[in-house]
């Protein structure tokens, strides 16, 4: 990986570096990302959910969309976001009688699916300082893959875990990094994890000791590991 990212010329200079151990070690860092509201704009999952959803459960009831779309609010805010169910297209197809193919609904909204602008960059720069990116993120596998697919970044990932689809919990306790960790071989120590929810990718990953960014992207917050967009990142490591 080090000499990869290096020209010819520049391979000698940094054997003659007497600091030579200090800067391979830095190349076994792992750059974590949240999927959702940090990688991807919340345009495609809030369209699944709050558009396609409640529109299927109009039709099937004779509801306005309006109506229908407080029912279904109302009925994911029972589940909440901690819950394995609250990700997972299958059960609301379900607990609502639809018919549809979660795969088909997701495709219907395909168009919707966009990169944060800074996103390519960001990836580019870390990925030739060296960093291993994966992504860590409680969206079920599904919507991670298709996201990926149409956003044509897949290819920065060296790992991308879905907490829902592969280890069948959330990101609101350790295990799911602790897992993370295990699979990818690097202590908590030498990860870094950055995404937009104070819980899930800022407390959660810190009690394990891993040093980590709460992205609000909205810029209301500040202070110490805030930051408001993924470009501030080069300015805090
Ligand atoms: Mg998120």
């Amino acid at each position: 990986m080090l000499q990869l990212s290096l020209g010819k010329s520049e391979i000698g200079l940094v054997f003659l570096d007497t600091n030579l151990q200090e800067e391979q070690m830095t190349y076994t860092k792992t750059l974590s990302f949240d999927m959702d509201g940090t990688i991807t704009d919340l345009s495609f999952a809030e369209s699944v959910w709050l558009e396609g959803i409640p529109r299927l459960y109009a039709l099937k009831k004779g509801l306005t969309f309006k109506e229908a779309r407080k029912h279904v609010k109302d009925e994911y805010d029972k589940v909440g976001r901690e819950q394995l169910e609250w990700y997972d297209l299958t059960y609301w197809c379900k607990k609502f009688g639809l018919e549809f193919s979660p795969k088909e609904l997701l495709i219907s909204f395909e168009n919707r699916i966009k990169v944060f602008p800074e996103v390519k960059d960001v990836l580019e720069e870390y990925r030739n300082k060296g960093y291993r990116l994966i992504i860590v993120s409680n969206a079920r596998r599904e919507f991670v893959n298709l996201q990926l697919e149409r956003t044509e970044i897949e290819h920065y990932f060296e790992r991308v875990f879905s907490s829902t689809s592969d280890f069948n919990l959330t990101k609101k306790t350790v295990k799911v990094y602790q897992q993370v960790s295990k699979i990818i071989n690097v202590s908590p120590s030498e990860m870094i994890h950055v995404g937009d929810d104070l819980l899930f990718d800022f407390i959660i990953p810190r009690k394990l000791g891993i040093k980590s960014f709460y992205l609000d992207r909205t810029g209301e917050k500040s202070g110490e590991s805030i930051i408001h967009n993924l470009k501030e990142l080069i300015v805090t490591l």
